[in-house]
């Protein structure tokens, strides 16, 4: 059901939801990151400072709010709170809204949520720790299967899904094979590999491969932000899930207006 279609008062009720869930699975996702990062269990234990180990009240665990309230620093012992879990908790409730907005209230916007989800995860996974567990990528291939017969044609998804896993994917394993031999060093890493796969289960072949572009092209970017020296490493997996995000809300359209280029 269109977001379009709805009374104005259930519009803003439903875009509100979407906007707190997003921030309170973003604050959820990035303090489960961040304590790997720390060797603790991700899921256990309450939510404390880091530096001064006081456990933080109610009032401090409001997802966006609570950083701007306190000033971005610990009531306790004043250290700076981390600048990665209000980005988080915002961006994934944008991601939220946007999938709402875009898909209405149906099983695809519950399959982009969980997808971006998983890419926000993977993201803090990879610039915390350098490492992305294989379950996520494994949990996307599974949110895939669960919600693909959802989609109308659901045996054309799933046909244009492997399809697209096993070009991208395997595209992109040969790519870095031979990078890596040229260059004498490694170029992606092998979660970099895994998630390019799980992009094209989601998107096929067309729309994976402006992934691939889309990647790239963040990539370059943020190493020229960073002046980054051209063997040095970086975490790559946050550049292929903003790229990943931009093709499930604007992929049809981009590849629809770069194919009218051809039209005659
Ligand atoms: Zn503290």
């Amino acid at each position: 059901m269109p977001i379009a279609s709805l009374s104005p008062v259930l519009a803003v009720y439903f875009s509100a939801l979407a906007f707190a869930a997003g921030a309170c699975l973003g604050s959820f996702v990035c303090c489960a990151c961040s304590r790997k990062k720390e060797g603790e269990s991700a899921l256990k234990g309450r939510s404390s400072c880091p530096c001064c180990g006081r456990r933080l009240k109610a009032n401090e665990l409001i997802p966006i709010f609570s950083y701007i309230a306190l000033k971005g620093r610990c009531r306790g012992c004043g250290a700076k709170i981390d600048i990665l879990c209000p980005i988080s908790e915002a961006v994934l409730a944008a991601a939220y809204l946007a999938a709402l907005l875009a898909f209405g209230i149906s099983a695809s916007a519950l399959e982009a949520a969980l997808f971006y989800t998983l890419l926000l995860a993977e993201s803090l996974c990879d610039i915390y720790t350098g490492e992305v567990p294989d379950f996520l990528h494994l949990l996307g291939a599974a949110v895939f299967l669960v919600f693909a017969p959802f989609d109308g044609g659901a045996s054309e998804r799933l046909i244009s899904g492997l399809l697209g896993a096993l070009l991208c994917g395997g595209g992109i394993f040969l790519f870095s094979l031979a990078a890596d031999k040229a260059l004498g060093c490694e170029t992606l890493g092998g979660a970099d590999v895994k998630l390019f796969a799980v992009l094209g289960l989601y998107f096929g072949p067309a729309k994976s491969l402006l992934a691939v572009i889309l990647s790239c092209a963040a990539g370059l970017i943020l190493a020229a932000v960073k002046r980054l020296g051209r063997r040095e490493a970086f975490a790559f997996i946050p550049c292929i899930s903003a790229a990943a995000f931009a093709v499930s809300l604007f992929g049809d359209v981009i590849i629809e207006r770069y194919l009218g280029l051809f039209a005659l």
